[in-house]
């Protein structure tokens, strides 16, 4: 046996705890409320097999070689101008593409994370980002959040904190639309609290935002991208989730500093993003074939996500510290089960009884979270999701019912600041 000498950085690599449990809601019968995918009812098979024959038909020589590591320049004008219809206008120059933003996370930990770094995150965050954060070797500052997203006051504290310590935190990252896991959305006037904080303390902030477009109801909150006039918003934007993942393309928006470093970045891990996607997106872009998808998936995940509310309300026990959040956009609910319940024991029931989620312990950088759970409403059908409920709320009414006296919450005593908070996102 070969002894591999693995780097520092190797030795702190984690396979994602939630990925491995994905794995096993892969049972035929099972339904899932697990992964973070997009039904593939919607997807638009026909625009891209249009798109592709013109690709290679119109633009083939540049479709099959290399591209620039900043981006087929085709398509970083079809995303400029995506962007000025859709209210955070940029120019070609200011774009960096990438093969999907999970890649960003990972340049940006590259580029601003020095091993045992600060940086501040929402708690909960997206699971991909401690991952690739994590491998930088980041001092996860997790910051709380309520029904308006990312708490100012906390956040503030807890830079002050940092920065008295002698420690200020290289960013702070947020995703302010339909967070993935909570679905929760930052109110315009905490975005622009953020912002105050950001410029006080002379922070960048890292923007991620695949969830932005699905909105069922109500207006548009601008990004803090266009609400920036500083130039310290690094905006991430995917097509993932509003339009295929499969096609692993992305961009960043950044300042011309940022953007440089980056694409050195890049040149070390993948010299490009596939010009031939590039090139399909390009004309999918140009005759507006995404914007056809996103209102095709908002439609369609507004339904499911109504579903799901109501058999929540309909077959969920009533009791005190059971609550779920209600979003106005997005693929995810955040459930808050009562304390005493573990979300990890109840998945392995749940596995038995054909139904999954994800728990919730993976989006917290600290492991706290042990009683909550994400559920996904856009890949399942609405068949599923109303029989998938109907098995969780039985299987959490009876562990309600089996727990100790001692725990059994009536709703009498008074709930705790967190469980206030939860109560209060479950009704927002
Ligand atoms: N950021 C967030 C907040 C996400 O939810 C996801 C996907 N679940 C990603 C980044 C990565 O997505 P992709 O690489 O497919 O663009």
């Amino acid at each position: 046996m070969v002894d591999m000498k693995f780097s520092k950085m190797a030795a702190r690599l984690r396979r994602s705890e939630i990925r491995e449990l994905l794995k096993l809601t892969r049972q035929p019968g099972t339904i899932s409320f697990g992964g973070g995918l997009p039904d593939p009812v919607v997807f638009p098979k026909e625009a891209v097999e249009a798109a592709s024959l013109r690709a290679i038909r119109e633009r083939g020589d540049q479709a099959l070689q290399y591209s620039p590591t900043e981006g087929e320049p085709f398509l970083k004008e079809e995303i400029a101008a995506y962007m000025q219809r859709t209210g955070d206008p940029a120019r070609p120059e200011d774009i960096l593409v990438v093969s999907s933003s999970q890649q960003a996370l990972d340049l940006l930990a590259r580029i601003f994370i020095d091993p045992g770094d600060p940086i501040i995150v929402e708690r909960p965050t997206y699971v991909g980002t401690i991952q690739a954060f994590r491998a930088m070797d980041a001092d996860f500052q997790g910051v709380d959040m309520d029904d308006e997203g990312i708490i100012p006051e906390q956040l503030e504290a807890k830079i002050a904190e940092l920065v008295g310590a002698g420690r200020p935190p290289k960013f702070i990252y947020v995703i302010p639309d339909f967070q993935n896991p909570s679905g929760i959305n930052l109110t315009l006037e905490r975005r622009k609290q953020v912002l105050a904080i950001a410029s006080k303390y002379n922070l960048p902030v890292i923007e991620d935002s695949p969830y932005r477009e699905l909105r069922f109801t109500g207006e548009l909150i601008p990004s803090l991208y266009s609400l920036d006039t500083e130039g310290r918003v690094i905006l991430m934007k995917t097509l993932s989730k509003i339009f295929t993942p499969g096609f692993r393309i992305g961009w960043v928006v950044a300042p011309p500093a940022v953007i440089d470093k980056l694409v050195m970045a890049k040149q070390g891990a993948d010299l490009c993003t596939s010009a031939y996607v590039s090139m399909i997106t390009a004309f999918l872009f140009q005759d507006r074939k995404i914007e056809e998808q996103v209102v095709k998936c908002r439609d369609l995940y507004k339904r499911k996500n109504k579903v799901m509310l109501d058999v929540l309300e309909r077959e969920m026990p009533k009791v005190h510290g059971l609550s779920w959040s209600k979003p106005d956009g997005g693929m995810f609910l955040w459930v808050r089960l009562p304390k005493y319940m573990d979300a990890l024991e109840l998945l392995h029931e749940a596995i038995t009884e054909k139904v999954a989620y994800v728990i919730g312990k993976g989006f917290y950088a600290d492991g706290s979270g042990g009683n909550e759970l994400r559920l996904n409403y856009s890949y399942p059908t609405e068949e599923q999701i109303v029989i998938g409920i109907q098995r969780l709320a039985r299987l959490i009414t009876k562990r309600i019912k089996n727990g100790s006296s001692d725990h059994t919450d009536t709703g009498q005593s008074r709930p705790s600041v967190e469980e206030e908070s939860s109560l209060r996102t479950a009704k927002g």
